[in-house]
C-alpha cells in the first residue's frame, strides 16, 4: 500500500496536485464531460479541509510544447470554481516571476491551478531543470493523474523523484482495485480482451494466465490467434511477427487450465468502411476478400455464458470496429453483460469505456478506470514509474 495524502500533514503546506484535467471540449470551447474534474474533487477537498495550499498542474490535449489558446485550462478553471465554490487563481506562466507571484501569497486553504502543463517543451521530455522549478513551488506532492502515471514526464515522474510524493484518493482508488481483482479476485475470474494492438495485448494475457480463469478474446487482436492454429482469415488484421508467441500463450493456457475462448464466428466485411458489404464467418473459414469486423451473433451467446458465470470481470478493448456503428453491436451486447454482473468489474481502454457510457450502465459497472495506458501497464505485471517513487505506508 502506498503512502496517501491521508499519512502526510498538509495543514500550511503548499502541495502540488498532479491531476488530470484532460476533458473534452466542443468547438466552443465548452466541456462536454466533467467527469475527470468531478473525479478529483474528493482529494482537492479534503486538502482544503486540512489547510493545504493546493497547487494544481494538468496537461490538456497533445500542444507539443506550444502554447496554443485552444487547449487552454481557463475552460477548466471556470468549471472547477464553479464546482468548488471558491475562487481559483490562474497561472498563466509559472515560470515567470510576475504571473507566479500569487502563488507565494497563497493561503491555508487557497487553491490554485497552472496554465497547461504540456504548452512547454520540457514536460514531456522530462527535463530535469523543469522539473525542478516545478518541484520548487510546493514542499509535497500529490500523484492524482492515474492517466499519465505511467509516463515518466517532468510533472509526474520528474516532480516525484525531488520532493516527498504521495497518492491522491483517485489514484489510490485505481491502485487497491487493479490490485484485488489481480491479486486477490473472487472466482472464476474472467478478462475480456479486444483491440486492436496485439503488440500491447499479448502481454497482458501472458500476465493473466497466472491469474484468470478464463480469457475472451475479440476484436482485431483475434485473428492473429485464429491465424495462428491454422485458420483462413481473410484480409483480417494480423500481426505476422506474433503467430508463434500466439501459440505459445495458447499452449501456455492449455498448461495452467486457463480456458481461451477466441471467436467463433465474425461480422466480415469486403472493405474497412462503413457501408461495405458485409457476411458472417465462422472462424477459420473467412472468404479470402473479406476482413473480420465483429464477433458474430454465436459468438456473442457464448461470451454471454462465461460472463454470466464471472464472480470478477476485467474488460480492455471493444470487440469490434467501435467507431463503425454497423460493427459495434459485440461491444455494445457484451458491454450489456458486463454490466448486468453482479460481481466485480473493471473496465479500461477508450472505446469499452465509451460503450458502457453512451448505452447507461456507467453506475452498473464497479470500476471505470480513468487510465487505459496505465491499466494496461498494471495488467501486464508492471508497476507504474511514478507509483513507484511513491514510499509504501
Ligand atoms: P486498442 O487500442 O488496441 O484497444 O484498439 C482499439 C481499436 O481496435 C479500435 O480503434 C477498433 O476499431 C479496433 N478494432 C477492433 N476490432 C477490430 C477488427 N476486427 N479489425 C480492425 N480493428 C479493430
Amino acid at each position: 500500500m502506498k503512502k496517501t495524502i491521508r499519512d502526510i500533514d498538509v495543514e500550511n503546506k503548499r502541495v502540488l496536485v498532479r491531476v488530470d484535467f484532460n476533458v473534452p471540449m466542443n468547438s466552443d470551447l465548452k466541456i462536454t464531460d466533467d467527469t475527470r474534474i468531478t473525479a478529483t474533487l474528493p482529494t482537492i477537498n479534503y486538502l482544503i479541509e486540512h489547510g493545504a495550499k493546493v497547487i494544481l498542474c494538468s496537461h490538456l490535449g497533445r500542444p507539443n510544447g506550444q502554447v496554443e489558446p485552444k487547449l487552454s485550462l481557463r475552460p477548466v478553471l471556470a468549471r472547477l470554481s464553479q464546482l468548488l465554490n471558491k475562487e481559483v487563481v490562474f497561472v498563466e506562466d509559472f515560470l515567470n516571476k510576475q504571473s507566479a507571484a500569487p502563488l507565494k501569497d497563497l493561503k491555508s486553504g487557497d487553491v490554485a491551478l497552472l496554465e497547461n502543463i504540456r504548452f512547454y517543451k520540457q514536460e514531456e521530455k522530462n527535463d530535469e531543470a523543469f522539473a525542478k522549478k516545478l518541484a520548487a513551488l510546493a514542499d509535497v506532492f500529490v500523484l492524482e493523474a492515474f492517466g499519465t502515471a505511467h509516463r515518466k514526464h517532468a510533472s509526474t515522474y520528474g516532480v516525484a523523484k525531488l520532493i516527498p510524493a504521495v497518492c491522491g484518493f483517485l489514484v489510490e482508488s485505481e491502485l487497491d482495485v487493479f490490485d484485488k481483482a489481480l491479486n486477490n479476485p473472487e472466482r472464476p475470474f474472467v478478462a475480456i480482451l479486444g483491440g486492436a494492438k496485439v503488440a500491447d495485448k499479448l502481454p497482458v494475457i501472458e500476465n493473466l494466465l497466472d491469474r484468470v480463469d478464463t480469457l475472451l478474446i475479440g476484436g482485431g487482436m483475434a485473428y492473429t490467434f485464429i491465424k495462428a492454429i491454422g485458420g483462413n482469415v481473410g484480409m483480417s488484421l494480423v500481426d505476422s511477427s506474433k503467430l508463434d508467441l500466439a501459440n505459445k500463450i495458447m499452449d501456455k493456457a492449455k498448461e495452467k487450465n486457463v480456458k481461451i475462448l477466441l471467436p467463433i464466428d465474425n461480422v466480415g466485411a469486403k472493405d474497412f468502411s462503413e457501408d461495405a458489404e458485409t457476411k458472417v464467418f465462422n472462424s477459420g473459414f473467412f472468404a479470402d476478400n473479406y476482413q473480420g469486423m465483429d464477433i458474430g451473433p454465436k459468438t456473442i451467446k457464448c461470451f454471454k455464458k462465461e460472463i454470466k458465470k464471472a464472480k470478477t470481470i476485467i474488460w480492455n478493448g471493444p470487440l469490434g470496429v467501435y467507431e463503425y456503428d454497423k460493427f459495434r453491436r459485440g461491444t455494445n451486447k457484451i458491454a450489456k453483460y458486463v454490466a448486468k454482473n453482479k460481481g466485480m468489474s473493471i473496465i479500461g481502454g477508450g472505446d469499452s469505456v465509451a460503450a458502457v457510457q453512451s448505452l447507461g450502465y456507467s453506475r452498473r459497472i464497479s470500476h471505470i478506470s480513468t487510465g487505459g495506458g496505465a491499466s494496461l501497464m498494471l495488467l501486464q505485471g508492471k508497476s507504474l514509474p511514478c507509483v513507484d517513487l511513491i514510499e509504501d505506508k
